[in-house]
């Protein structure tokens, strides 16, 4: 078998065996919806009507993920799919998952897939899109549109509420009104599930390009005030947002979307609220530090060459011009303070940013300077100095550390 098959391939290879079997297979769901618009699946997803137990006899490698809902991953030339048995959703008790599942039909298992152009399949053998929820209409037209009663639909999953918001921003589609409304009256309930998963559909959404979009559906749907916790946004700063994210660099990673969202906020309070949101650490004081540099880099003429070295050594930088930027955009203020901090952290050669220090705690021990935050303090004071060009050499530092040590 040949290791360089594509994930379209390998997918293929499964339904024709499942079919040869005697069963009913395709794909289902985003890899239709994608292969439609002309756009490269991130995955692809089979459906068939044999059971797990028999999905799995007639594989070499296969593995129940998950058991509940009746998926198998198939591990096939080094790939592996999930196939799934076409299934009925039952009730939901928790906001996001299904009590239980039955195995069903082929349109049972369209129905309780979330938007019309997530509910299609692709019939491998004829050739043949299965459509039996109006999802190529809504793809043709560009809409979001759930599947069924859309109030049920989020009351059963509410995640699914901005799935849809991701959808928009991802695809340029627009929410169809009874769906939108229904998210309207809905969007409270995001609340009360799992932040990890909020988190991950926010990050999604907004670290696409067209993240603006996708806040702006956000702020249209009512979700802007429960997404994240405890952040009341007003129309003001909702408006203030999109302004501020569409200024952001096409490529900006979660962590400075994530700034420029809680650019209001204290630096302090921003990391508190990305903690509760389950960001990892250094997702929060990413934030924080960004949030604490932002008003000194927009007054660049009251840093020194040192504040700027130090700027430029840390591993935020980058994000840190680009915030500066879009900050700046947002309140419609020129973009002087950027060029200008553009202009001289460019103008500083690599090995000048960080260059090793002259002195070290060493230094102190040797002249006994008893242990405490002095040393911390000292330090800081002759690397300053010595980034700011004021101290050249070792024999410079070591002449002014002389003054600096506290004479009993
Ligand atoms: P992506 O391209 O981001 O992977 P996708 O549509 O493939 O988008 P997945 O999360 O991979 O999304 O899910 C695959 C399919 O499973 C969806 O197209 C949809 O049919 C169904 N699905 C996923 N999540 C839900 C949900 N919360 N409720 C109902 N159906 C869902
Ligand atoms: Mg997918």
């Amino acid at each position: 078998m040949a290791s360089k098959q594509t994930a379209r391939q390998t997918g293929e290879s499964i339904i024709r065996r499942l079919h040869d079997a005697g069963h009913v297979a395709m794909f289902a769901g985003g890899c239709v919806r994608d292969q439609l618009l002309g756009r490269d699946p991130k995955d692809y997803d089979v459906v068939t009507d044999a059971t797990p137990d028999r999905v799995a006899e007639l594989f070499r490698r296969t593995q129940k993920v998950g058991a509940k809902f009746g998926v198998v991953l198939v591990h096939v030339s080094g790939m592996q799919i999930e196939v799934a048995t076409f299934r009925v959703d039952g009730d939901y008790s928790d906001g996001r998952h299904p009590d239980n599942v039955t195995f069903g039909n082929q349109i049972d298992d369209a129905r309780r897939r979330d938007f019309t152009i997530n509910g299609m399949f692709f019939d491998v053998v004829r050739q043949q899109i299965i459509d039996h929820v109006g999802g190529r209409r809504d793809l043709e037209d560009g809409i979001i549109r759930a599947i069924g009663d859309p109030d049920r639909r989020f009351a059963e999953d509410h995640l699914r509420m901005v799935r849809a918001v991701r959808f928009c921003a991802r695809l340029g589609f627009v929410i169809e009104d009874q769906t939108l409304e229904a998210i309207r009256r809905q969007a409270h309930l995001l609340r009360t599930i799992s932040p990890e998963r909020v988190r991950e559909e926010l990050r999604m959404t907004l670290e696409s390009p067209s993240r603006a979009d996708g806040w702006r559906w956000i702020c249209s749907a009512g979700l802007a005030a429960h997404i994240l916790p405890g952040v009341p946004y007003d129309a003001q700063d909702q408006a203030t947002v999109a302004t501020r994210i569409a200024a952001l660099p096409d490529n900006a990673g979660f962590t400075v979307v994530l700034a420029a969202l809680l650019a209001s906020l204290p630096p302090k309070r921003a990391g508190e609220v990305c903690s509760k949101f389950t960001s990892p650490n250094y997702e929060s004081r990413g934030v924080s530090w960004l949030l604490t540099q932002l008003p000194r880099v927009r007054n660049p003429d009251n840093l020194d060459l040192a504040d700027i070295k130090l700027l430029v050594a840390r591993a935020g930088f980058v994000d840190l011009c680009a915030l500066l930027r879009a900050d700046l955009a947002a309140a419609s203020l020129p973009p002087d303070p950027f060029e200008a901090f553009q202009t001289r952290a460019n103008a500083i050669p690599p090995a000048e940013v960080a260059p090793p220090p002259f002195i070290s705690g060493d230094d102190l021990v040797a002249r006994n300077v008893p242990k405490g935050p002095i040393y911390a303090d000292i330090l800081t004071t002759l690397y300053h100095a010595q980034l700011n060009d004021e101290i050249s050499d070792r024999p410079a530092a070591i002449a002014r550390l002389e003054e600096l040590i506290p004479r009993a």
